[in-house]
């Protein structure tokens, strides 16, 4: 080896001199010794056997506690976190979005944004991918698949790891708290490991939102498309209260999906009546099952 470094140096030298102009090129040749091969190598397989971590980010309370663990060094750095935008998010989540950003990315963490978004025209027509509720004539009903969660947010989240990991095995992070250990799931592909960091740190909701008012940090809205049928009452009436255009938004699309499916009848709301029609107020809400620990697969409202 010293003879093998001892003779590109002895030529490189003689280069130089003929050829001034290319001395600066050649010192960096020259830098390239055997050993430093080896170990440029070593730390490339190294960098390809570890993996790439994310956080998937739905700027919800969870996974924006996660993100700001990280940005305050109570986690570990991870390579990006990874938010897939409906496009059919809440007014708040975007301002919250918009507003917290930069504060992460000053602080390190990598803010990523994909989307494979769906127009409101596909959404309201028979081509839907929400879990809306039906009801036929007899007036019980189930609900139809849900694609949505597939569709707008693991798979432009996958084809953007797909094309940045390098091979790399990846380890997500997902914001699912102690309170909604039902939700965790293992990944459905080889290359993906699950990490839920909040139930390792034994945190609820609740726990999420004292540690974030102990880093005097803003508690963000609850994350979801304005029309999901996951909605409990309590945000539903949140929305018709505040009457803007995400309460707009959402009756839009109750009244386009009605008759998209015959034989069925679809809406938006559990008590499957039109949503501009339900009584926010009734002792329903009371009884109404929290749909996001039922059905949701633990990256939507998060
Ligand atoms: S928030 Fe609801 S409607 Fe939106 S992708 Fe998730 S499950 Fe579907």
């Amino acid at each position: 080896m010293t003879w093998i470094n001892d003779t590109t140096e002895r030529h490189n030298r003689k280069l130089a001199q003929r050829f001034p102009l290319l001395a600066d090129q050649l010192d960096v040749i020259g830098a390239w010794t055997p050993e430093k091969v080896l170990e440029d190598e070593r730390r490339t397989v190294r960098r390809l056997m570890e993996p790439m971590k994310i956080l998937s980010l739905g700027w919800g309370v969870q996974s924006f506690t996660l993100a700001a663990m990280v940005a305050l060094g109570e986690l570990e750095p991870i390579d990006v976190a990874l938010h897939a935008d409906t496009t059919h998010e809440a007014n708040g989540t975007y301002n919250f979005a918009r507003n917290l950003t930069s504060w992460l990315e000053a602080r390190g963490v990598n803010v990523v944004t994909v989307s494979d978004a769906q127009p409101l025209a596909i959404i309201g027509s028979a081509k839907t991918d929400i879990p809306a509720f039906t009801v036929t004539g007899s007036r019980s009903g189930g609900m139809l698949r849900r694609q949505c969660t597939g569709s707008w947010k693991i798979a432009p989240m996958r084809k953007w790891l797909q094309a940045h990991r390098e091979c790399r095995p990846v380890e997500q992070w997902i914001g699912i708290s102690l309170d909604e250990v039902q939700r965790m799931k293992d990944s459905d592909v080889k290359y993906i490991t699950h990490r839920w960091p909040l139930i390792e740190k034994r945190m609820t909701r609740n726990d999420c939102i004292t540690w974030l008012n102990r880093h005097r940090l803003p508690i963000p809205p609850k994350s979801a498309c304005v029309f999901c049928p996951f909605h409990d009452m309590a945000a539903w009436r949140e929305m018709q209260r505040n009457g803007d255009d995400d309460w707009q938004k959402a009756i839009e699309v109750d009244e386009a999906i009605r008759t998209v499916r015959p034989p069925y009848d679809l809406f938006l709301h559990p008590a499957r009546i039109p949503l501009a029609e339900v009584d926010f107020s009734t002792a329903e809400e009371r009884g109404q099952l929290r749909l996001w620990n039922e059905e949701c697969s633990g990256i939507c409202g998060v």
